[in-house]
């Protein structure tokens, strides 16, 4: 199709599918709509950034002859620690060998051994079915997809776009509010596939690039869809910590091939583990945040003197180079490292199509939640439940077509901060500083270990926040825009709008985060509660939230 100059806003359609964020999810989510269908991928980025592409480790599948799809089962069943849903699992690991093939048709060219793909192990795995492509897996993967989604007929692929809301109508959704460029409107669609990634970046301390702050999950849950589990965040042990540089993932992998984990004193910190330095992530994680607390200290020491330079530098790279761009060198000195927010299992509650409970919504990926992860994800299952479940849109159900709305030619509006509303006076830089406060509260309330006093704490203070914030007139204008409106901002405005609907997405989405810790009074998974440090029986089920029922169980599918 002819594509419009990048400048014009996005023809109105109708379209058949929208798909919000180009990730591993959203681009394979493209690939695989039927035939015929006219497409529209929308990403917020301009740049290239996402959690599919930082992806360093690879991407699990049984491959290997002595492996086989009932051993992958049951890895991640135990890693859910009892919250797995068996179909879901089964999917999952039924599929994940045809995707690889599917992969290595479209031109991924994972590591070989020989005639045969190079597996390797991670964490709780018990066979070696870790594909990867060196320690840039996710790179390779993205690179892959986008080239071959350039070829979709039908698609057109605009950066830049921020979808600032899903829009509603007779129960169906049935489009998406953009904020492109200076202009606020409607796009209408037959169906929405929600592909935006995690939430990682709520925590002040995290792996996951800044987009990844659950957007998704405030637009799904504005607009009336269900989330789940979302008190389960896996914190990976070992980030980068470095005053001014970001929490960069240093492999587990590292302690695979000897690195050990060391602290001020030069101890183990995580000696009292049943398998040391190697032990689950959660239960690592939390060993290195209470040996910093009774050493007041910031950091563990990661020390790589165990691996031989060469075998460090050959599987290594990325790692190094970012390490050496830092002023460190991990081969002469141990590196400062800490735990950080790096997966989030819980999100929208979706079921085996990848529909979500609202007509018309679809999820995809890491803002979704299959009930494939349970209360803790297994290494390596993340990228291919994004391409697992992308696939199950094959088939995907649209709703009646539309007629198309036409679009007003756009009004000016200059609303600013200061315009009205009881927040009167509010900067953007005090914006700034609000959001970076919610990621230090989120992270010492939420983080990986969690008390009821500071759950209830934070969740006062984010409740008073976002009443507070919901008087802006600039939010109320994203609220109120008729479909058929159009809006033209001006530059101050359109740079405040962007922050306010930051600032209202995180709370919004760390509220739900903090309501289902509050919840769940027991630990599991990627959920401890010195409060309540034991799982319990009672608890072997979901956490389900919706805007007309609160908070409630939902059972595991067996
Ligand atoms: C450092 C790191 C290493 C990892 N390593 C591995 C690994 O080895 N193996 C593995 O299986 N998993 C790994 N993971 C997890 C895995 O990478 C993610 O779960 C997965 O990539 C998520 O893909 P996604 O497509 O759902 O989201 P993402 O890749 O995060 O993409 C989301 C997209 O949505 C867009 N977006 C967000 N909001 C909006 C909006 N409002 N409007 C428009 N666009 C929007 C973003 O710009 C982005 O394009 C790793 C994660 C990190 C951070």
């Amino acid at each position: 199709m002819a594509q419009p100059r990048p400048l014009d806003p996005i023809p109105p359609g109708p379209w058949d599918v929208v798909v919000i964020g180009a990730g591993a999810a959203g681009l394979m989510t493209c690939l695989d709509l039927p035939a015929g269908l006219r497409v529209l991928l929308l990403n917020r980025n301009t740049g290239r950034r996402s959690s599919s592409r930082w992806a360093q480790g690879g991407i699990a599948a049984v491959t290997r002859p002595e492996d086989n799809a009932s051993s992958h089962a049951e890895d991640t069943i135990h890693a859910g620690a009892g919250l797995c849903d068996g179909d879901a699992v089964r999917l999952l690991v039924d599929e994940a060998p045809h995707c690889v093939e599917r992969l290595q048709r479209l031109g991924m060219a994972f590591d070989r051994d020989g005639p045969n793909l190079a597996t390797t192990l991670e964490a709780a795995h018990s066979h070696k079915r870790v594909l990867h492509v060196q320690d840039q897996t996710g790179r390779a993967l993205v690179d892959v997809l986008r080239e071959r989604v350039e070829e979709r007929d039908g698609l057109l692929h605009r950066r830049g776009v921020r979808v600032t809301k899903l829009t509603v109508e007779n129960g169906c959704c049935s489009g998406v509010q953009v904020l492109d460029g200076r202009l606020l409107y409607t796009v209408q669609a037959r169906a929405v596939v929600l592909a935006s990634g995690g939430g990682g970046h709520l925590f002040a301390n995290t792996t996951n690039p800044a987009q990844a702050c659950g957007e998704g999950i405030a637009l799904a849950w504005q607009a009336g869809a269900a989330v789940e589990d979302l008190e389960f965040v896996q914190f990976h042990p070992t980030a980068l910590r470095l005053d001014d540089a970001p929490c960069f993932l240093i492999s587990e992998a590292v302690r695979g091939e000897g690195g050990v984990l060391v602290d001020d004193l030069g101890c183990s910190p995580v000696a009292h583990l049943a398998q040391g330095d190697l032990a689950p992530r959660d239960q690592v994680s939390r060993a290195l945040v209470q040996s910093m607390q009774r050493q007041g200290v910031g950091q563990i020491w990661l020390d790589f003197s165990a691996i031989p330079r060469e075998q460090a530098e050959a599987r290594f790279p990325t790692i190094l180079d970012r390490c050496s761009e830092f002023g460190l060198n991990p081969l002469e000195h141990p590196i400062p490292v800490a735990p950080a927010a790096h997966y989030w299992m819980g999100g929208i509650a979706t079921n085996l199509q990848a529909a979500t409970n609202l007509p018309g919504l679809f999820a995809v990926g890491e803002v979704a939640c299959t009930g494939l992860h349970g209360a803790n994800r297994l290494a390596s299952n993340s990228l291919m439940e994004c391409l697992v479940f992308a696939h199950q849109l094959k088939s995907i159900e649209l709703g009646p077509q539309q007629t198309q709305v036409k679009r007003s030619e756009p009004s000016r509006c200059d609303l600013d901060l200061s315009s009205g509303g009881s927040s009167s006076g509010e900067s953007s830089t005090g914006l700034m500083t609000r959001i970076e406060q919610l990621r230090q509260l989120c992270w010492q309330t939420a983080g990986v270990d969690r008390v009821v006093q500071g759950l209830r704490q934070a969740l006062q203070q984010v409740q008073a926040e976002e009443s507070w914030l919901e008087q802006q007139p600039l939010l109320q204008l994203v609220k109120d825009l008729d479909h058929a409106e159009t809006l033209e901002l001006g530059d101050s405005s359109r740079r405040n709008l962007n922050l306010l609907l930051d600032l209202h997405h995180r709370l919004l989405t760390s509220r739900l985060m903090l309501e289902a810790g509050l919840f769940r009074r027991e630990s599991r998974g990627g959920h401890f509660r010195i409060d309540a440090p034991v799982a319990l029986p009672q608890w072997q089920c979901h956490s389900r939230q919706c805007l007309q029922h609160g908070i409630r169980t939902r059972a595991v599918r067996r």
